[in-house]
């Protein structure tokens, strides 16, 4: 375990805000996570517990202690049925691997990969650690981590026990868990459990990726006609390394790299409106780009529709925009960034209220942030 005092956090969020904590505490196994639990008068409060801070902003110096798990392992498991009657040699489809909280994700990701085993290949490249990816039910690409996750081991700081929730008892919906929503703060994830697949193949349904690895494929295997394969069809050609690495240009192509230009990602979520605010839009969009313009939408069920954030903050010209060190991301409005590495969370606020004040008055829709402001 290792304990510092007074440190910087500036490596441990990547928008790169230079914030710093009374007091920072990384463990390694859920031995030294209980002994933390039982000592916990002895640190400085409030407490919060972080991955690669990823996907918060600290908005100032945080003044008591921060907790970081280094609890780094992965793990196949047996499987049940081999247990109870062992085959041997006997490939069964589905492969569960436990994977300790801080595993960076896309390490995880990787390691998939190299062993053939379908399941995360399209949430590769997001940033954070693995803890974190079941608390934010991460996604990418027509995939969320609750797609592939059996199970969730947490320390409760309520009891001090273990406890393992199914995935069904997560409560996850859209970039939601319980771990973020009714239950926040209570537990500690300490592992995640994943199930995947050696033969389930790949989901390309979402935007361009199917064009992208046809287009891969293609230039891997000169046979390859992309006008006539769909790829569902020529499976051979494909594999969860190949789907992985075209999932990694494609987000270079539009994401900041966190280690260049600081960014939480995307900063406000997509907004879900009523069908009538949807057409207010709709009606505000035609007078500018003329009768036949169709705003980017999605169909959320029960007369809602999702819209873009990224559109919305486009059509008010943010787009590429940096006002001080803060800026908005050329490529990808819907993504604030440290658009100089010098920027304070004073002037990433200012530009977010900007950014959504803009967006009221001009189509009467308020955004909300998905970072999380600490
Ligand atoms: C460039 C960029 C691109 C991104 N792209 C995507 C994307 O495509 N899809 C997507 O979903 N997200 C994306 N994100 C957001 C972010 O990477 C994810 O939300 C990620 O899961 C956060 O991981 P983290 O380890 O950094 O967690 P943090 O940001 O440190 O923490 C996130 C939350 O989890 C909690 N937490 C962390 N660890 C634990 C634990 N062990 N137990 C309990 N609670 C814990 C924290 O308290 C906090 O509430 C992107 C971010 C960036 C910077």
């Amino acid at each position: 375990m290792q304990i510092f005092h007074d440190r910087s956090l500036r490596e441990w969020n990547t928008f790169g805000m230079k914030v710093s904590c009374s007091c920072f505490v990384e463990y390694s196994s859920v031995e030294e996570l209980k002994e933390l639990w039982h000592g916990l008068h002895d640190f400085p409060s409030p407490f919060l517990h972080i991955g690669r801070g990823s996907n918060i902003l600290f908005t100032k110096d945080f003044p008591g202690t921060i907790f970081h798990s280094g609890i780094r392992f992965i793990e196949v498991m047996p499987h049940p049925e081999a247990e109870a009657a062992p085959i041997p040699d006997r490939e069964t489809d589905e492969v569960q691997v436990e994977v300790g909280a801080g595993v960076t994700w896309d390490d995880f990701c990787g390691w998939c990969a190299d062993r053939n085993l379908w399941g995360p290949e399209n949430l590769s490249g997001i940033p954070g650690e693995t803890g974190a990816a079941a608390v934010q039910n991460i996604g990418a690409y027509g995939v969320e981590a609750k797609d592939i996750i059996r199970y969730v081991k947490c320390l409760d700081c309520v009891t001090g026990s273990m406890v393992t929730f199914k995935t069904s008892e997560c409560r996850y919906g859209y970039r939601e868990s319980m771990f973020k929503t009714s239950a926040k703060g209570r537990y500690i994830v300490t592992s995640v459990i994943f199930a995947l697949s050696r033969t389930s193949g790949p989901r390309l349904d979402y935007g361009h990726v199917r064009e992208a690895v046809e287009t891969a494929v293609a230039g891997k295997d000169g046979r390859h006609d992309a006008e006539e394969c769909t790829c569902g069809t020529d499976r051979q050609a494909l594999t969860p390394a190949l789907v992985r690495d075209v999932i990694l240009s494609v987000r270079d192509s539009k994401l900041p790299d966190p280690a260049v230009i600081g960014s939480a990602g995307s900063f406000f979520k997509n907004p879900v409106v009523p069908r009538s605010d949807y057409e207010r839009i709709a009606s505000i969009a035609r007078i500018e780009h003329g009768e036949d313009f169709v705003v980017p939408h999605y169909d959320a069920g029960s007369g809602f529709i999702k819209v873009p954030a990224a559109w919305l903050i486009e059509q008010c010209g943010w787009k590429g925009h940096i006002e001080g060190n803060a800026g908005v991301y050329g490529k990808q409005p819907l993504v604030l960034t440290n658009a100089t590495g010098n920027a304070s969370p004073d002037e990433i606020i200012a530009l977010e209220n900007r950014i959504a004040d803009s967006v009221m008055r001009k189509f009467g829709i308020a955004l909300s942030p998905e970072v999380e402001h600490v």
